[in-house]
Order: structure tokens, then C-alpha cells, then sequence
């Protein structure tokens, strides 16, 4: 087996282990990166299958991700803008559909109730430190209160409350809304500033990155050469006041700091040494991933585009509850996105492959008509089945957990640090967030190389 000394060694090369990587380099310090799996970019992943180019992963960058924004830029990576041009569809609860642009076409006493609690979500997340949501002064109140319950405790528009609800629940933790607190769902309106950058799907969804979003993590990988080992999952790590050394198959890294840039519900796929301190291991038990099925189908023709039709669409209760044009540039064929969360994920995932296939091509009818149902290619995403990751899109915390144990999720044990887009504020389960806490993760690890 390979062994090394360097000042740093970095578990996980998804975008978080890389750009802290990147920026300990640039800083002239010394870094060997251990990826467990064959490949670097973690939930970032795409693959050409069947004549077709899949992003697996993540993908936007939303205009307000300056970070991400300005890695990209450093790295001359290009952008192109998301297709959103012709009319959205909204699939009603009594299977009405309607074409719209703008506004959703619901009644305007349901508009106004949107806006309403929007307002008074935005208010909440105003007050919060991003940094620090434990530290809100009703942090534990909040904190006990199910986002559900809350929205209802507001709202007697049902239909206001589900499309809220929706935006929080389904189309950013991937939790039904009864197992989240309202301070967790402050949490994601906080990263990023408003409910309006969060949920429109042009700030939102803007744009991708030309070669897909892997390809961030796959240049900083080659610019960092032989100091990024893949097929190397951290086995053990045995740490003291001031030095580490971390076991992977095939490698043993001794140095002075050690970050763990794995989703928290991964934590415990190490053995420490001696054990991490009581309170992290009560609270690494706390964070969750969430669970949705990427899905995407690949038509010979964007046909929805000669119909009017941008590709987005919404319906809360559909097996895919929104849906957007997906298609690469270059690509002739058209491509559709769609999601499948949370309990109406595992009911997919529990049916024969091709009846899962059947329902979900079903849905994207519901929105687009009949040619939806004969794709020339299709993929579903399956990050719950993925040893490395265990959900998607990301790790959050349940009832109550944020409040009690949030404030030791970002403090170092020692010389470990923990950097993940799920333990970030501002762009929290984003690679936007990765970037960041890369960055800041280096900068303090930095300061203490040079003290
Ligand atoms: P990860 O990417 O999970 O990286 C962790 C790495 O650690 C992995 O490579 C893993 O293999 C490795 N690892 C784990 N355990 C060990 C071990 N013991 N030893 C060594 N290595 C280990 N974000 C957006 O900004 N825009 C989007 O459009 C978007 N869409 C998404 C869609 C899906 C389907 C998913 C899953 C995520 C999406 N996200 C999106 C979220 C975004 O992808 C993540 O927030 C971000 O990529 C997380 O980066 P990370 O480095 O913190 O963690």
C-alpha cells in the first residue's frame, strides 16, 4: 500500500473536498485527496447513454450563486441557458390542465395566500443568521413546529398551502413537509436570502454548465493530478491534538488536518480513533438524506417546443411533480426532466422496472400528451441505492435536530474538520454551498497551517 505524508488529507472528491483541495494547494500547502468511488464529482455525475447525454446529478446554477459563478469563471467553464421560452403547464388537483405564463392559474384569493406566506416565511428567514440558524431566539420553538402544521396553522386555502408547500417540501428537502421544522425549512429560504430565488425556476433553474456539472469537479481533479487517489474509501481514522492519519484501501495519509467532505449521514462509515466526542456522535445520528428520482427521457424532437410549450411544468400530485426541458445544446434530440419525491419515490421503486418506466412516462403525458410516452432514451437516477451517497439530493435535519445539535455541525474535533453542502448556509444543499464551504473550510485549515 501507498503511504504519505501531507499537511492535509481530504476524504470525498465531490465538489466540497475538491475546491478545499484546490485552495490548500494554491496556498502551498500539501493535500492527498481519498475518493471511495472510481470516479470523482460525488452527487455531481453524467453519462452518455443510449445516444443521449445525462446529467445524474446536480446540475443549475442559479443567478444569484455568485461562488459557483465565479469557480466556473476561474475555471473558463461556459454556461448555457435553461430552454423556458412558450407557455408552462399546471396539472390541477381534479386532473384539470392548464397552459399559463407568469403566475400560477389559480384563483386570485389563492395567489394572494401564496404571497402571504411567502411573506411571512421570508419574514422568519430574514431574522436568521444563515450561518447560525440555532442561535434565532426561537430557535427551539420553531424548531418543534412541522412545517405542515404551521403552514395550516396559517392558511385555510388548501390549495395555497400545498403549492408552498411543495416549493419547501418536495422540490428542495425531498421530506413530506410533517417530518421538517418550520426552522429547517427557514434554513433553506435563508441560503438562499429569499423564498423568490428559491423557488423561481428562472432565477432558480438559470442555467447548466456546458460538458455538465461533473466536469467542475473532474478538471480540479486533473489540475490536482496524483494527489487525488480514486478507489479509495476511508476506512479508519485515528487522530490526536495535532495530526491525523487516515486508512483507505490501497493508501494511509499521515498529516496534520483532516477534512471529511462526505454528506453527514456518511460520517459514520468511519471508524475514528480514538471516537469522536459524545455530543458528535449523538448528533451525527440526526441528519437524513431526503430521497427523489431524477428522471429523464431523451425524444428524437423537443416536440413540446413546436406546441408552445416551454417543458415546465407543476402538479403537486402527479408521480412527476415538476418537470422541465432538459435538452443539451448540440443535441438535436429534446430532453425532458422530471421528479419523483419522497414516499411516491419508494412506491417506484418498489413496482417491476417496467412498470415504474410505464407510470412515470404516464406523467410526463399528463403534461406534454401522448409522444411523451415513447422516449429514444431514458434514465432514472438512483441515488438512494448508491453507497457513497444514500439519497438525494441532500442530508437535512429531522424534528428538532437543527436547534439542538446544529451548532457542532461545522466545528472541528481536533485537527478533523467536516465540510459538506449539507452542513453550509448560504447555498445549502447546492454545489453553490460546496464551493463555499470548500473555501472557507481551506481558509481556516490554512490559518492554522501557518500560525
Ligand atoms: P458529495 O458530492 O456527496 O461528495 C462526497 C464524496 O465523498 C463522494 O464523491 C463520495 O463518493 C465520497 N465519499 C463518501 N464516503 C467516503 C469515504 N468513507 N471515503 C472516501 N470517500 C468517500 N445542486 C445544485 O446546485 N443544482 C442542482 O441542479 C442540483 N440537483 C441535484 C440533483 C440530484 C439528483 C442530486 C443527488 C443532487 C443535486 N444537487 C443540486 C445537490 C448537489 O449535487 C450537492 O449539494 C453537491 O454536489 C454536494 O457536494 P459535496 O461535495 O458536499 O458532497
Amino acid at each position: 500500500p501507498v503511504e504519505l505524508d501531507r499537511d492535509v488529507v481530504v476524504i470525498g472528491a465531490g465538489i466540497s473536498g475538491l475546491v478545499t483541495a484546490r485552495r490548500l494547494v494554491e496556498a502551498g500547502h500539501t493535500v492527498a485527496v481519498l475518493e471511495a468511488r472510481d470516479r470523482v464529482g460525488g452527487r455531481t455525475w453524467s453519462q452518455e447513454i443510449d445516444g443521449s447525454f445525462f446529467e445524474i446529478g446536480g446540475q443549475w446554477v442559479s443567478s444569484d450563486q455568485d461562488a459557483l459563478k465565479a469557480l466556473l469563471a476561474e475555471l473558463g467553464k461556459e454556461t448555457f441557458p435553461r430552454y423556458r421560452d412558450g407557455n408552462s403547464v399546471y396539472v390541477a388537483r381534479d386532473g384539470d390542465r392548464r397552459e399559463f405564463r407568469g403566475a400560477f392559474p389559480v384563483a386570485s384569493s389563492t395567489l394572494e395566500e401564496i404571497d402571504r406566506l411567502v411573506a411571512a416565511l421570508d419574514a422568519l428567514a430574514a431574522e436568521m443568521d444563515v450561518d447560525a440558524p440555532w442561535a434565532h431566539p426561537r430557535a427551539g420553538e420553531l424548531d418543534s413546529i412541522q412545517f405542515s402544521s404551521w403552514l395550516a396553522s396559517l392558511s385555510d386555502d388548501e390549495e395555497a398551502r400545498r403549492i408552498v408547500d411543495h416549493y419547501i417540501a418536495a422540490g428542495m428537502l425531498t421530506k413530506r413537509s410533517h417530518t421538517f421544522s418550520v426552522l429547517q425549512a427557514m434554513l433553506m429560504v435563508a441560503s438562499a436570502e429569499t423564498f423568490e430565488n428559491l423557488i423561481d425556476e428562472g432565477i432558480l433553474l438559470d442555467a447548466r454548465v456546458v460538458g455538465g456539472m461533473q466536469s467542475v469537479s473532474e478538471q480540479i481533479a486533473a489540475e490536482l493530478g496524483d494527489a487525488v487517489f480514486l478507489g479509495a474509501p476511508v476506512r479508519r481514522l485515528s487522530w490526536g491534538p495535532s495530526s491525523v492519519v487516515a486508512l483507505a484501501d490501497g493508501v494511509t495519509v499521515r498529516a496534520r488536518f483532516a477534512v471529511v467532505a462526505v454528506p453527514p449521514p456518511l460520517y459514520s462509515r468511519i471508524s475514528y480513533e480514538p471516537a469522536l466526542p459524545r455530543l458528535r456522535q449523538i448528533a451525527h445520528q440526526h441528519q437524513s438524506m431526503g430521497l427523489v428520482i431524477k428522471a429523464q427521457a431523451a425524444y428524437d424532437r423537443p416536440f413540446w417546443r413546436s406546441a408552445g410549450l416551454s417543458g415546465t411544468g407543476f402538479a403537486s400530485h402527479e408521480v412527476v411533480c415538476e418537470v422541465y426541458d432538459n435538452t443539451s445544446p448540440h443535441e438535436e434530440r429534446g430532453m425532458l426532466v422530471g421528479f419523483v419525491v419522497s414516499e411516491r419515490a419508494e412506491e417506484m421503486w418498489a413496482l417491476p422496472a417496467e412498470d415504474r418506466k410505464r407510470a412515470i412516462l404516464e406523467s410526463f403525458a399528463a403534461y406534454f400528451g401522448p409522444e411523451a410516452l415513447a422516449p429514444a432514451a431514458f434514465l432514472l437516477a438512483d441515488w438512494g441505492s448508491e453507497e457513497w451517497t444514500r439519497g438525494a439530493y441532500a442530508s437535512s435535519y429531522e424534528l428538532g435536530g437543527l436547534s439542538r445539535w446544529g451548532h457542532v455541525q461545522n466545528e472541528p474535533v481536533g485537527p478533523i474538520y467536516f465540510a459538506s453542502s449539507d452542513i453550509q448556509g448560504a447555498g445549502y444543499m447546492h454545489v453553490d454551498g460546496g464551493v463555499r464551504i470548500g473555501d472557507a473550510t481551506a481558509t481556516r485549515i490554512a490559518e492554522r497551517l501557518t500560525a
